[in-house]
């Protein structure tokens, strides 16, 4: 790379041979005024303000278009640049609103922020303003023609940097703007939504839709909601674009950069990713889940090229509970280089992942194979041990605890009769059914709740001897916790869900369990956000079950040994680092947040694990890069139809293949499928690559040189 001199305002400037006068000019800290250049575009010298004198040269020639050359003196600051720049601006803000003169919010508008350090705090020439309405119309993005300077970024950016080709100057020379062919909406005219155009305006003539950037929120966060939304921060688009390009191993690899259990995930979690997903604005949020999914299940273990362990620390850490919690934290924490030992009270490794979720959600062939590789990185596992003091531990040698013991008792309906026979609670049942013990249901089985467990006690029951299954729900399906696609299965294999209805009584009479309930009404909502239930006077009425299964929440159980303090709902009080009312003792999991997803409470290891490495004297650095980061194709170009293709949903197997058996009822998805879904992502991360552009300093600092000092 050869480096020349050049002279700009007096001083000495070095850059690289091939660089214009404006980017040496910028890079060597002084401000040229500009408002129609880039630096990730193609400069084209439109809107004049970055004129400059060159000695030998005539006239004022723009910055922007012309190269540094060895030797050249540049003067960006003169009467006559002054007065041709000050023009220059006037007659730009001529036909614009030129609210942002007057505007006191704090909004980084560039067009402001160079009429201010030209000193222009009033429009003095006037032609025909263009009052047009904002054109709300389209999906992410508004237009507001009115504030637009034709300075042709947007046009650059859809065409040089996307290779979209959506947006162009219409009429040409006459009343001008930026729109697109035959003024077609963005969707039909193959916009894809990838925010270039809106990240380049200097105006905020092309904007976010209002309400996008929430106060107070970091911007990766609101412009990437789905890998910020995710509890783990799995980086979604990053995956996804590995999925397009066909590299399954590189996707796995990003997902287990931030957790170890992809396959698991990509079976059952609540995707909260989803919901949040920009794509659902314009038609369908993407299939993150069922992305996931189709990845790990391709995985060739190429990520383990790049995982390491760190020499021992000499460092013993006991884990309570082998759930996703607490696997998660033996992981990181073996491989930050302590030695872990993790206690479980049943006989089997998994926590709710294996007692929780059935089978045809999550087969244990899948669960087995990802803790088969988590235990690779070597640490111990006692099964069937439960701990019932912390100081135990200590004396053991252990420098710290991570209790991550989960939510696994039932709770309590507080109705009169729920001990009585043929009454089932609902975390024994799932619990028995995984460990292979055989469970007495009759045919009429009633399940009192609304949540996910509520759904998979009633799925398994039909999976076992019930042939009539209830689900009995105190608010309306609006208000149901349980997540959508579990409801639809439930119903799909011939589930009842009877809704406003609440349990207030159950008695065992000859075998038979009768079950009273009561109708119940909407009031207003309560402490959840969810309107509370009113019971309905006179509304009793009383049905027959051969059993009643309970599944209105679970809550843990702490052994009194362990003296930690307790937070509502009786889980453990811990600070943001973990840390409970005990020195050394740490916490998460559902045994912390009460009954929660996979996600979460993976998410909560990782944490665990962050700050026992810190309270050891680590620096808690467990985010490793398991594939190194990629030049990635950023010219997405144009993606015909983007807009009218459906999501890919998860295929699943006939409801006559369900029943009577736990045969796994997802089947994920092929090939075609994925790359079809992966294809309708609108990578929202390839925004935060677009530079940022130099805002000038407040205003002119060269005495007697222009109308701003
Ligand atoms: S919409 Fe914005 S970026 Fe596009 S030409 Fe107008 S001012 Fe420039
Ligand atoms: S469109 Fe893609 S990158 Fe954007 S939020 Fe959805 S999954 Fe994430």
């Amino acid at each position: 790379m050869e480096t020349i001199t050049i002279n700009i305002d007096g001083c000495e400037v070095k850059t690289e041979k091939g660089k214009t006068v404006l980017q040496a000019a910028l890079d060597a800290g002084i401000y040229i005024p500009n408002l129609c250049y880039h630096p990730d575009l193609t400069a084209f010298g439109g809107c004049r303000l970055c004129i400059v004198e060159i000695e030998g040269m005539r006239g004022l020639p723009t910055a922007c278009t012309t190269l540094a050359a060895e030797g050249i003196t540049v003067k960006t600051r003169t009467q006559q640049i002054d007065n041709v720049r000050h023009m220059t601006m006037e007659l730009i803000l001529a036909s614009h609103p030129a609210d942002c003169l007057v505007c006191k919010q704090n909004l980084n508008c560039e067009l402001q922020a160079v009429a201010q350090y030209l000193g222009i705090t009033e429009k003095r020439l006037r032609s025909q303003t263009k009052d047009i309405p904002v054109n709300i119309d389209n999906p992410l993005f508004d237009h507001d023609l009115s504030k637009c300077i034709l300075c042709g970024r947007c046009v650059r950016a859809c065409y040089d940097l996307r290779g979209a080709g959506v947006l162009s100057f219409i009429n040409r020379g006459k009343e001008t703007y930026v729109g697109t062919a035959f003024d077609h909406s963005l969707a039909d005219a193959a916009c894809i939504f990838c925010g270039a155009c809106v990240e380049v305006c200097p105006t905020g003539a092309l904007r976010d839709k209002d309400g996008l950037l929430v106060e107070g929120s970091r911007r990766e966060e609101t412009l990437v909601p789905c890998k910020y939304n995710c509890p783990a921060e799995i980086n979604v688009p990053r995956y996804i674009r590995f999925i397009q390009q066909k590299k399954y191993s590189e996707a796995t690899a990003v997902i287990r950069e931030k957790v170890p259990f992809p396959n698991v995930l990509g079976n059952v979690c609540t995707h909260p990713c989803e919901m949040v997903c920009r794509s659902s604005e314009l038609n369908e949020a993407i299939s993150i889940r069922l992305l996931k999914r189709f990845a790990a299940e391709r995985d060739e273990k190429l990520w383990k090229k790049h995982s390491q362990k760190a020499l021992p620390t000499g460092k013993k850490i006991a884990i309570i509970g082998s759930g996703p919690a607490g696997l998660t934290a033996a992981y990181y924490l073996s491989k930050l280089g302590h030695s872990i030992t993790v206690y479980e009270a049943l006989p089997v490794i998994g926590g709710m992942m294996r007692v929780g979720i059935p089978e045809y959600r999550l087969s244990s062939d899948i669960l087995d194979a990802e803790i088969e590789e988590i235990k690779q990185i070597g640490f111990d596992i006692k099964v069937n041990t439960r701990i019932e003091s912390l100081g135990n531990l200590f004396e053991k040698g252990y420098s710290a605890v991570y209790v991550a013991t989960g939510a696994h008792q039932n709770a309590r309906m507080g109705v009169e009769g729920e001990d009585a026979n043929g009454v089932i609670d609902a975390i024994s049942f799932l619990r028995e059914v995984s460990l292979g013990y055989t469970v007495e249901l009759g045919s009429k089985v009633a399940v009192i709740g609304g949540g996910n467990v509520a759904i998979d006690v009633a799925r398994t029951a039909l999976r076992l001897n019930a042939k009539d299954v209830t689900i009995i729900y105190r608010r309306t399906r609006a208000e149901m916790p349980a997540n959508t696609e579990e409801v639809e299965g439930a119903l799909e294999e011939g589930i009842n869900i009877v809704y406003l209805t609440a349990p207030n009584k159950i008695e065992n009479k000859n075998g038979i369990v009768s079950l009273k309930c009561i109708r119940m009404e909407l009031g207003e909502p309560d402490a959840s956000g969810r309107r509370r239930p009113v019971p309905i006077s006179d509304s009793e009425f009383i049905i027959n079950y051969d059993n009643v299964i309970t599944a209105i929440g679970q809550i843990s159980d702490i052994p009194e040994g362990y003296q930690l303090s307790r937070g509502r709902g009786g889980v453990i009080e811990t600070d943001k680092t973990s840390a409970t009312s005990r020195k050394g003792v740490f916490a998460g999991g559902d045994v912390v947040s009460g009954p929660a997803t996979v996600i979460e409470a993976i998410a909560g290891g990782r944490k665990g694990a962050i700050n026992i490495d810190r309270y050891l004297g680590g620096n808690g650095i467990i985010d490793e890069e398991l594939i190194p980061a990629e030049e990635y194709e950023d010219c997405v170009g144009r993606k015909e139809g983007m807009f009218y293709q459906h999501r890919c949903e998860m295929t699943n197997i006939p409801v006559e293949e369900r029943l009577n058996n736990f045969k796994e009822v997802e089947m994920g998805c092929d090939e075609g499928a994925a790359l079809k879904e992966s294809w309708r992502c609108l990578q929202c991360d390839l925004r935060l690559s677009i530079s940022s552009v130099k805002l000038p300093p407040k205003k002119y600092s060269i005495k007697g040189v222009g109308k701003g000092n």
